[in-house]
């Protein structure tokens, strides 16, 4: 329910893309098969109901498909008529419900012809025909929710509205309409001929990102608790406040709504944003992590085998099955108007006792990581800042820059960061966020202070680079 609400609210928040000849967003599982699932689930689609007036079975404007209302006609013909409540139980009409998914997924496979273009189901209005006393009108909508979530996993989760009518059409018990997100022409054309695999970046907010390319799937500073901490929440936001001094807990329940797998964790450094969900996630996945040997030694304060451990210094090439990683020295943000500095270090030696405290989770130096995925290069950042002679002729297809304010202290970075890796062909910006707030709350302001100057000096310095904005949660495919 909470998840529902909190992707409703996505949602509505929409989607914020400049520019997109070859890219588009869209949820993650793309090795779900929607038609392969079909078959097991030993459903087949009728040819779709012609309309019975002047109207047609469904619209497409740009990538959304508006669907006419259908109702529960079944393959032998039967349809399910009368009130529910009164005529027609709750089961009837989930069952009813169920077969009008059946007969809008047969209107869009007629128009899509592969199920696989739909990218996301966005919305769906389920009329029922109610007895004035029926108020249960969302448990007979399941039957629709239900089959649309089986067929499409994460993809068919959708907003909704189950509401109660007078009467319908015929007599019939039930009627429903659906808005669904499907692919552009564009990305068809790729997904047909290109043979170079997609990648599926999913944003997941600070500096955190979930990127796979269907073979290897890689963590970078996976922070997804999103604590209140050292000031900067919202007043709306009614969960504990911590002090920097407080020992933070993991919201778990959270983390493994999100994330399922990892092969590798990178981590650009040890700050709790950061590094402050890893403990947790690098022991449910098991997933190899790669940071500085102050990460190393915080992970171990928890327990993390050994076997799980890669300290890195930067200046590392390593191949690995599938996926490589060049790691490269870096620096932190400038913090404090340029007071920021921290020397400090962790080693085997340094008595740490899990759970740590917050300001314990110590920067222990910086990093970035050139991940080579099939056919994408990705550099990484995690921080306002990077060490321009270490970047030399390292020329990524994909950039993730970090634009926070802080960044406006340093000499032209904007111009310095786009020229040195070689004016990348796709920019998204990281670390652009306010992390104290959950997913879900506006980050309007972050928006307007960071990414709007930032796009528009992006435009001028490389014109050539596509710069996509991500939203929480959202996965970008690049083609
Ligand atoms: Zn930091």
């Amino acid at each position: 329910m909470f998840r529902q609400l909190v992707r409703g609210l996505l949602c509505a928040a929409g989607l914020f893309l400049l520019g997109s000849p070859h890219t588009a967003l869209a949820q993650d599982e793309a090795a779900f098969d929607p038609e392969a699932r079909l078959v097991e689930l030993g459903i087949t689609l009728p040819k779709p109901l012609n309309p019975v007036a002047n109207y047609v079975n469904g619209v497409r404007t740009g990538n959304l498909i508006f669907t006419a209302g259908k109702g529960a006609k079944f393959a032998d013909g039967f349809e399910l008529h009368g009130k529910v409540g009164a005529d027609v139980t709750i089961e009837e009409g989930y069952k009813g419900a169920r077969q009008t998914a059946i007969n809008q997924l047969a209107v869009l496979k007629d128009m899509l012809g592969n199920l696989n273009r739909v990218v996301r189901v966005v919305k769906v209005l389920g009329m029922v025909n109610s007895d004035p006393s029926f108020g249960d009108q969302p448990a007979v909508i399941n039957g629709f929710s239900d089959l649309i979530v089986d067929v499409f996993g994460e993809r068919g989760r959708h907003a909704r509205s189950a509401v109660g009518m007078a009467s319908l059409p015929r007599g019939q018990s039930i009627e429903i309409e659906m808005i669904v997100e499907v692919m552009d022409d564009a990305a068809r054309v790729a997904g047909g001929s290109d043979s170079r695999q997609p990648l599926l970046m999913k944003y997941l907010g600070t500096a955190g990102w979930e990127i796979t390319d269907g073979k290897v799937t890689v963590l970078v500073d996976p922070y997804i608790s999103r604590l209140k901490y050292g000031g900067g929440g919202h007043p709306d936001d009614d969960r504990p406040d911590y002090e920097r001094g407080a020992t933070a807990v993991s919201d778990t329940v959270l983390i493994n709504s999100i994330v399922t797998k990892a092969d590798f964790i990178l981590v650009h450094h040890g700050h709790y944003d950061h590094l402050g969900d890893v403990p947790y996630i690098a022991r449910k996945t098991g997933a190899k992590v790669i940071g500085t040997e102050t990460t190393m030694s915080i992970l171990r304060a928890y327990g993390i085998p050994e076997e799980q451990l890669y300290a890195v210094g930067g200046g590392e090439d390593y191949q690995f099955e599938n996926f490589s990683l060049r790691v490269l020295p870096s620096i932190h943000s400038a913090l404090n108007e340029k007071h920021y500095h921290d020397s400090r270090r962790f080693d085997a030696t340094t008595p740490l006792e899990a759970p740590l405290r917050i300001d314990q989770f110590i920067e222990g130096g910086s990093l970035m990581f050139l991940a080579r995925f099939e056919g994408h290069d990705v550099l990484t950042m995690g921080s306002m800042n990077f060490l321009e002679r270490e970047l030399e002729g390292i020329h990524p297809d994909i950039l993730l820059a970090g634009i926070n304010g802080s960044r406006l202290g340093l000499y032209n970075y904007d111009e310095r960061l786009l020229k040195v890796t070689g004016y990348p062909a796709v920019v998204i910006p990281t670390h652009w966020d306010n992390f104290r707030l959950p997913y879900g709350y506006s980050q309007q302001a972050n928006i307007d202070r960071n990414l709007v100057p930032f796009t528009e000096a992006a435009s001028t310095i490389s014109p050539h680079s596509e710069v996509i904005i991500p939203v929480h949660l959202e996965t970008i495919i690049i083609k």
